[in-house]
């Protein structure tokens, strides 16, 4: 299989599926670039030896419509200033305009095709759109780890009409490697951390890991589940009373399988929802009525502190508590510190999939965090232990 270092680009169109779905200001202006940076590596690599690049992206949801608010117009220019060359603009994905443009590329330069997500066929992953794609190019490129687990035309679908040159991008081909590290060939002991809302959004990623994982640690509202699936008493905490049978059987599973699994012993509860409500702490199994556990308490820091920093291998997916309110923030913090003291000793730490990525760069701690995932939704379904289709297209 090529791979970016063993491919040489010189004299190809490398179209390149990358994930350009940016926030924009009302004027328009990139205000946050993280994604924006993540690409550069790759199309620099094609630049320098002496490819030229077609960049492919969605931005927004304009649901198969033309909506000049959700062009990528504005992104050409913010390009232009991380890559230092001219970056060239077709008005559509397919058509005459990109076509001329694409086939007028000399090598070194770059072109950006306009929102992807215009044309309905896009997410249908129609099969004449993606052959329309496909001309533009000869070779392709899946940098887009954000989008890998939609089957979209240039995500998956395009990939067939290059059966022989396809390859995943840096920043793609860096997300696969943490993963395989943690999911594939961990080190052990190997410690998930798993958090957030909901269990049942969670529970085939709970089910996955339980057969890999030597210790689980559970919080967030998730928590309140398992406590009162195992008799405790939790006022007015999250629950899905639904999934109380759920979380009686991964208890089981996990002692099956000789996995330790570890819940919150305490809470801050609060009275209400809110950033100023009246706050206590208390057991996390005998919360009072009329009262809502929002964190983890010091004592479930320390033990899970101390459990994460016996791991070798650390995957974190999932906020401890309610991290978006100031008085809430105290255990996902903890915790999240906790990961960066395991990583400074050598330990490997991947943190992906939603919140835990926010509360990682809210808190200043990503740079101490082997990796951090771009990919929400995809690296949720990774853990799930599903293939991914725009992965499996490249491999295929
Ligand atoms: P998820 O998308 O399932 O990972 O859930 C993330 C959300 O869970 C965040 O917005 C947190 O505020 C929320 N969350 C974490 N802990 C709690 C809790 N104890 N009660 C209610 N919501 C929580």
């Amino acid at each position: 299989m090529h791979t970016m270092d063993n491919f040489n680009f010189k004299g190809h169109k490398a179209l390149i599926r990358v994930d350009l779905n940016v926030p924009l200001d009302a004027q328009f202006n990139v205000t946050d670039d993280n994604r924006t940076r993540a690409i550069v590596p790759t199309v620099k690599k094609i630049l320098k030896d002496g490819g030229s690049a077609i960049l492919m992206s969605h931005l927004g949801r304009p649901k198969g419509k033309v909506n000049p608010a959700m062009s990528l117009k504005p992104i050409a220019k913010h390009l232009e200033g991380l890559l230092g060359v001219p970056v060239q603009f077709a008005m559509d994905c397919i058509g005459p305009d990109a076509q001329s443009k694409a086939a007028g590329l000399k090598p070194g330069e770059v072109l950006l095709l306009e929102n992807l997500r215009f044309h309905p066929e896009e997410e249908a992953g129609d099969e004449a759109f993606s052959k329309s794609l496909s001309l533009l190019g000869d070779v392709y490129v899946n940098d887009a780890f954000g989008t890998a687990h939609r089957a979209h035309a240039s995500t998956t679908v395009v990939a067939k009409y290059f059966p022989e040159d396809k390859l995943f991008g840096y920043l793609v081909a860096g997300e696969l490697s943490s993963i395989g590290k943690v999911l594939e060939d961990p080190q052990k002991p190997l410690c998930a951390i798993v958090g957030g809302a909901k269990v049942s959004s969670k529970i085939d990623v709970l089910k996955n890991l339980l057969g890999k994982c030597d210790e689980v640690i559970i919080g967030g509202g998730m928590a309140f589940t398992f406590i009162k699936a195992q008799g405790g008493k939790i006022g007015s905490s999250l629950v899905e009373e639904d999934h109380l049978d759920t979380a009686k059987a991964i208890l089981a599973e996990a002692q099956d399988k000789g996995v330790m699994l570890h819940l919150p012993v305490d809470a801050i509860v609060a009275d209400a929802f809110t950033d100023n409500a009246n706050t206590d702490l208390c057991a996390a199994n005998a919360i009072p009525e009329g009262w809502m556990g929002l964190d983890i308490g010091p004592e479930s820091i320390k033990q899970f502190s101390t459990v994460v920093k016996r791991a070798k291998t650390i995957l974190w997916n999932g906020p401890m508590g309610v991290f978006e309110m100031r008085s809430f923030q105290a255990g996902t913090k903890a915790i999240a510190e906790a990961v960066a003291d395991a990583t400074k000793y050598g330990a490997f730490s991947l943190v992906g999939g939603g919140d835990s990525v926010a509360a990682v760069n809210q808190f200043g701690l990503a740079e101490r965090i082997s990796y951090v995932s771009t990919g929400g939704g995809a690296m949720l379904e990774y853990l799930e232990g599903k293939e991914l289709p725009g992965i499996a297209a490249v491999r295929a």
